[in-house]
């Protein structure tokens, strides 16, 4: 790793505020200049477990509380940036059931409520709302990127002011073609695919690849997997240079643009259509589920069709004419 870094189990905010971390690596180098929050579950893909969002809200806030910290790159370890929520891990029904190691915060945010209230509290607090501040955090954020990114992943990616990739990454929203469902909580796909390219990726499922990213203006850099690491901080760096005042009111001038577009009242109307997605499934089974499932007319896991880029999924010429 170029520069000089410093490794944290532990990260200070504040005078007294400590936290520990598990699921997160938090690390500065160039003299604190550069945060590095590394995504650590490479073994589940980094998928997105109640106490890892919960560890990287508490590594952004260190990072945005920092004077010294100019610009934050948030990567994942591992092959793959990250695989989306955790829908099914030891760790993550550990974490979510009750028992001793439930996450405190299943009985916050709406946790103890039930009906939609529950799920609107849950959600609403740690995938809209938190996704939205991470978006917001005074310093300049680069997610490096490699691997499939799905779902969720597409979020946190999102949430970045600036998306570099290798060759390896992919890009798709899988949750209508697999669970029934609209979208994720954090509805950017218009702005971050356009408006047409957003229904065709979500009606299909088929993936981008980093090239199609970087010809749509989603990714900003594409690098080799072998170069990520280093070329992602190099680019950092340049950025680090800048006046902070000057990078700062960049990246608010243009979220200010996007937010005269209506960035924010198009999340809030996408949240109430995603909650009202997932009540739909939890009232035709009784409130079994919350997302499509074999059960209720999906598909089984084995006949869910393949994620395919874009440009192997064309109709083929022989297909018959309607
Ligand atoms: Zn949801």
């Amino acid at each position: 790793m170029p520069g000089q870094f410093r490794a944290s189990a532990q990260l200070t905010i504040g005078m007294e505020h400590n936290v520990d971390l598990h699921w997160i690596e938090y690390e500065t180098i160039d003299d604190g200049t550069i945060a590095l929050i590394t995504l650590n579950r490479p073994r589940q893909r980094n998928a997105q477990s109640r106490g890892l969002l919960v560890e990287l809200d508490e590594a952004f806030s260190a990072a945005n509380a920092d004077d010294n910290v100019r610009v934050v790159v948030l990567r994942g370890a591992g092959t793959s940036f990250s695989a989306g929520h955790d829908l099914g891990s030891r760790e993550h029904l550990a974490e979510k059931l009750p028992g001793p190691s439930q996450h405190p915060t299943y009985q916050q945010f709406g946790g103890t409520r039930s009906g939609v209230e529950r799920m609107w509290g849950q959600e609403r607090h740690f995938y809209l709302e938190k996704t939205k501040q991470w978006r917001e955090i005074q310093k300049v954020t680069i997610a490096s990127v490699q691997g499939p990114v799905y779902a969720a992943g597409l979020m946190l990616m999102w949430a970045c002011d600036l998306i570099v990739a290798d060759s390896t990454a992919t890009f798709a929203d899988v949750v209508g073609t697999r669970l029934g469902m609209c979208g994720v909580e954090y509805f950017a796909h218009p702005w971050e695919l356009g408006f047409r390219r957003a229904k065709d990726l979500l009606l299909t499922g088929d993936s981008l690849s980093v090239d199609e990213a970087y010809r749509i203006g989603m990714v900003s850099r594409v690098f080799e997997p072998d170069q990520l690491v280093d070329s992602t901080i190099a680019y950092a760096r340049r950025i680090a240079e800048l006046p902070s005042v000057a990078s700062t009111l960049i990246k608010n001038q243009v979220n200010e643009a996007q937010d005269a577009q209506g960035f924010n009242q198009a999340l809030s109307s996408a949240f109430m259509l995603h909650q009202l997605n997932h009540a739909h499934w939890q009232m035709l089974s009784g409130g079994e589920v919350t997302v499509q499932t074999e059960q209720f007319g999906g598909r089984a896991r084995a006949e869910q069709p393949p994620i395919v880029p874009t440009s192997k999924s064309q109709v083929r010429a022989d297909d018959p004419v309607a």
